[in-house]
């Protein structure tokens, strides 16, 4: 079989494909890199906006057409698969294969049944289930936990994704340590919302560590990096601060969705918290960490979302300084409480926020990498860059890097950069050596020079 694999939507989305890549290997099917080469295409889908379920329609509805014309067989998979909006988009479009996120090792059962196959029931084999590490890579993801227990009246993940459950310290440590021999430097701990680790549905687990006692925990696994996304600010301890300070492999940044800067809408979002306690959060993390570098989850045009609510949002982005926000336009989504019970705002008031709120972010963006020139960052350079002779890669607050590849760097690989220059959406630096010095830089490419010594032979 060979089988190829689509992605929408977030890293544990990410983590789950993989998972069911690597089943797929040991059931002996060929990856491969193109719908028009294989005979399963499994599509992995995100429920959480209107727009990533509009693309799965669209997708799914090309497969059918290829259907008609050759032997196909169609997978959905994650998020999408588990409503009832899914079902009825699966059946439609004559989707074969249908696995829930709490299905996904039902893979070889829906392979074997050789008819349509549908798994959505919630499993526990998952969490004791280790995938291999994914190979040739420095980063990995590391799911510590799924499903969510909040109720935020605007997200469809608690029904998609079931109850949190917290998967044993025990596999997290041997995933890792496999992760680790496969040569990864860098690993991003994955859940919903990773500082309620340990706690499933209010009761706390016997033998568990806190979230914070388990970045320690990791922290002592010998990885050279360690981030983690997403953290809930209710379920925020100033104790994870203090561990990712005590921590040198924790990385000195965090996302912390913060969804909007105004109480009353926090509060009709079921947020749990205040701006004025997610303030409170934030100055903690700046006390144990000065050079945090700070992300944020906003929604903007929530329903019911005032001139002066959204007022309060551009005011706290200016009051935190984040470096970076994942900017969101409020979706309805059928089968939540804000999609049933508060009306929507007109599409063109939420979009002009969003513009006013993509000029803040640009500009506060703009100021803090600029404020990076000069200084000297830890580099996990991935591999080349879209310019030849440049590698790419993200600093340890995932700043994305460009630097010209020199002698005992050419290749992926962690080093220091000097950053010499700077936009709002990248640093530009120059790799240096252990002593501080600039590693002399490879020769460029120079294709005008290489057609001059070489000059085409006419024919
Ligand atoms: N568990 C994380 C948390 O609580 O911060 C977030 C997970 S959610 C899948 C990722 C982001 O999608 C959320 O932080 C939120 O900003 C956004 N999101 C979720 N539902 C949304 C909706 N109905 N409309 C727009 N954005 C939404
Ligand atoms: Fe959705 Fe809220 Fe759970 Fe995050 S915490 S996944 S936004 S319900």
């Amino acid at each position: 079989m060979k089988a190829h694999l689509i992605t929408y939507g977030c890293q544990m989305n990410e983590y789950d494909t993989h998972l069911v890549e690597s089943q797929l290997v040991s059931f002996g099917a060929d990856i491969v890199p193109s719908v028009d080469e294989a005979d399963f295409v499994l599509i992995n889908t995100c429920a959480v906006r209107g727009k990533p379920v509009d693309k799965v329609r669209s997708l799914l509805g090309d497969l059918r057409k290829q259907k008609a014309q050759r032997p196909l067989v169609v997978g959905m998979m994650g998020c999408l698969a588990q409503l009832e909006e899914g079902q009825q988009i699966a059946r439609k479009f004559e989707v074969d294969v249908l696995l829930g996120p709490g299905s996904l090792l039902d893979i070889g059962q829906a392979l074997e049944a050789n008819e349509r196959f549908w798994g959505l029931q919630f499993k526990d084999e998952l969490h004791g289930h280790i995938p291999p590490p994914p190979q040739g890579k420095l980063q990995a993801h590391l799911t510590i936990m799924r499903g969510c227990d909040h109720h935020c009246t605007y997200c469809i993940v608690p029904t998609t994704r079931g109850p949190q459950v917290s998967r044993h310290p025990d596999d997290i440590l041997r995933e890792l340590d496999m992760q680790l021999s496969a040569g990864v430097q860098e690993v991003t701990l994955l859940g919903q919302n990773v500082n309620a680790y340990g706690v499933d549905q209010g009761a706390k687990l016997a033998g568990y560590p806190s979230f914070a006692d388990l970045l320690r925990l990791v922290g002592r696994s010998g990885v050279r990096r360690i981030k983690f996304t997403t953290s809930h600010p209710m379920n925020f301890t100033e104790d994870v601060a203090a561990a990712m300070a005590e921590t040198p492999a924790v990385c000195e940044y965090v996302h912390l969705p913060v969804q909007s800067g105004s109480s009353r809408v926090l509060r009709r979002m079921a947020r749990e918290y205040t701006r004025e306690k997610y303030l409170g959060h934030i100055a903690e993390i700046k006390k144990h960490l000065p050079d945090v570098v700070l992300a944020t989850d906003i929604i903007v045009g929530f329903p019911g979302e005032t001139e002066e609510d959204f007022a309060e949002t551009l005011s706290l982005y200016d009051e935190v300084g984040y470096d970076s926000a994942y900017m969101f336009i409020y979706s309805a989504r059928p089968g939540t409480p804000s999609y049933r019970h508060f009306a929507d705002l007109p599409r063109e008031l939420k979009t002009e926020r969003l513009q006013r709120l993509i000029v803040k972010q640009k500009e506060w963006s703009a100021r803090k990498n600029a404020a990076k020139v000069g200084t000297v960052q830890e580099v996990l350079l991935r591999g080349e860059a879209h310019e030849s002779g440049f590698l790419e890669g993200h600093t340890r607050g995932n700043h994305p890097t460009v630097v010209p590849k020199a002698v005992g760097a050419s290749g992926p690989g962690v080093y220091r950069a000097r950053i010499e220059h700077a936009t709002p959406h990248m640093l530009y630096g120059r790799l240096i050596g252990a002593d501080g010095q600039d590693l002399p830089e490879l020769p460029r490419f120079n294709p005008e020079a290489a057609a001059l010594s070489h000059p085409l032979q006419m024919v």
